[in-house]
């Protein structure tokens, strides 16, 4: 996870929302958001988008960016006109060939008004020409840009694309990638997925990735700088690519000692959550000030700040195990939060317990009887947090709390089928909590409405009965504090000193 700059204030452009007639009988412009009540205008309505193909030029001292986005996509509705979501300066678009009109609208919208309306469920082809300098771009007053000394960083959550490609930016549209990007001779790119080829030509090094299974908008990355490059396979046979700023300092020791142990903790997670997704695996740590590290799909971002205290396994279990939930399975909406982070933080708690740190029932009951029922903690309700508190402690720690007192309730046949069954079952589409609640009742046979509502859904720290009947809770002064705790706590955010 993952950190705004600035939270977003009030959303403008509410005229967006007014009908606008449309340019042929019947056909109408998509929405500009996808439908998410959190954040109304990511995404976008009318068409579905399946594959991204960037073609990118980046000078790391200046931070001009330069690209062609080939978008290939299909029409939901008779659409007049539709958005992408997209910060830089366009200079052409063509859509199915023929130039495109375009303008901007609202915080972050590419409006495109194609020379001929569109029919529901054809085929388009959408070619955006663009360059621009992302550091200068922002909307609702923040960016998630982030530079360094040698080149710069897209990942974050919800919001990066904006600032490296034109896309339809919610989860629920996912699609595949070809990610191809020059930079000067010496200075790497890293994106998600396989490296297909680097080639050099007049100074310029252009390093080609495919991510061939389907990805969301946020969990795309672009890294550029020098790094060094490590590569392995898991004991799967799972090709693995590392990369490392060769200015990480005093913490490239620790971040090595961590990163290097993904093939063997993938191979670890698989007993627990079935075969591991995609076609390639690793992280990347690069020399930015960040504190948080993100599940960016087979291609983690850890910041450095993540390995100042030492090693940390923890953080890359977090981040792995959101391949599987999370990337793997995406969320439908963003209140869906807890499919990601529930089962990430579970994961960790499941690896403290294989560690010999501490047990997850030692972990759920630290986290119980340190929060008084008078803590703001539990008015967090991790199953519908709400926009301000979707990254909030409470959906991890609470939301694994959720996930013992599950196991508890089910017992632990049912909980690891439903552990393992979650991804196979919804493999490269999008669930919601409901969805998970259904699936879980499916596979245990027991009806689970009110433990999800005591657990997810109430503002209220669940009874001491409640957490009697879960196994939660079982000592019954304050417990000691695990010794894999701080690492655990650390996966959220590492504060500056
Ligand atoms: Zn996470």
């Amino acid at each position: 996870m993952h950190r705004r700059l600035i939270a977003p204030g009030a959303l403008a452009a509410a005229s967006l929302l007014l009908a606008i007639p449309a340019s042929a009988a019947g056909f109408q412009p998509g929405a500009p958001g996808i439908g998410d009540p959190y954040y109304p205008y990511y995404g976008n309505g009318g068409y579905d988008v399946s594959h991204y193909d960037l073609r990118l030029k980046y000078q790391p001292q200046s931070d001009e960016l330069e690209g062609t986005a080939t978008i290939l996509a299909r029409t939901t509705q008779d659409l007049s006109r539709f958005d992408l979501d997209f910060l830089l300066d366009v200079s052409e678009v063509r859509v199915n060939g023929a130039k495109a009109a375009f303008t901007t609208s609202g915080q972050h919208e590419l409006v495109i008004t194609p020379a001929t309306p569109l029919p529901k469920g054809t085929p388009v082809t959408v070619v955006v020409r663009y360059s621009g300098v992302p550091s200068t771009k922002s909307a609702y007053g923040f960016t998630t840009w982030h530079r360094t000394p040698d080149g710069a960083v897209a990942a974050d959550e919800p919001e990066s694309a904006w600032w490296w490609f034109p896309s339809n930016d919610h989860p629920l549209d996912k699609a595949t990638y070809d990610v191809s990007v020059a930079v000067p001779d010496g200075t790497q790119a890293i994106s998600n997925g396989t490296l297909q080829s680097t080639s050099s030509k007049l100074g310029w090094t252009r390093y080609t990735w495919r991510s061939a299974k389907p990805q969301a908008t946020y969990l795309a990355t672009l890294a550029i700088g020098k790094f060094d490059i490590t590569t392995g396979t898991t004991s799967a046979g799972i090709p693995v690519i590392n990369a490392y700023s060769k200015d990480l300092g005093d913490n490239d020791g620790a971040a090595r000692a961590s990163v290097e142990r993904t093939g063997e903790i993938v191979d670890w997670l698989t007993g627990y959550l079935g075969p591991y997704p995609f076609d390639s695996v690793g992280g990347y740590v690069p020399n930015t000030t960040t504190g948080y590290a993100l599940e960016t799909q087979t291609r983690v971002y850890y910041s450095p700040k993540q390995f100042a205290s030492g090693s940390n396994t923890s953080v890359v279990v977090h981040e792995l195990a959101h391949q599987w939930y999370g990337d793997d399975v995406s969320l439908k909406g963003w209140k869906d939060i807890w499919i990601n982070e529930g089962f990430a933080r579970y994961a960790q708690w499941l690896w403290s317990e294989h560690e010999g740190e501490g047990t997850t029932q030692e972990l759920a009951d630290y986290v119980y009887a340190s929060h008084p029922a008078d803590d703001a903690f539990w008015t967090v309700k991790p199953g519908d947090p709400g926009p301000d508190n979707q990254f909030d402690t409470a959906v991890y720690d609470r939301g694994a709390l959720a996930v013992q007192a599950l196991r508890d309730a089910v017992g632990d046949d049912a909980f690891f089928a439903i552990l393992k069954g979650w991804p196979r079952d919804h493999a490269y589409g999008n669930a919601s909590v409901a969805d998970f609640q259904a699936y879980a009742e499916k596979v245990s046979g027991k009806p689970l409405a009110a433990l999800f509502d005591t657990w997810l859904f109430q503002p209220s720290k669940p009874a001491a009965s409640a957490a009697r009947t879960a196994a939660v809770a079982r000592a019954a002064t304050a417990p000691v504090q695990p010794r894999s705790w701080k690492q655990i706590e650390a996966t959220n955010f590492v504060h500056q000193g």
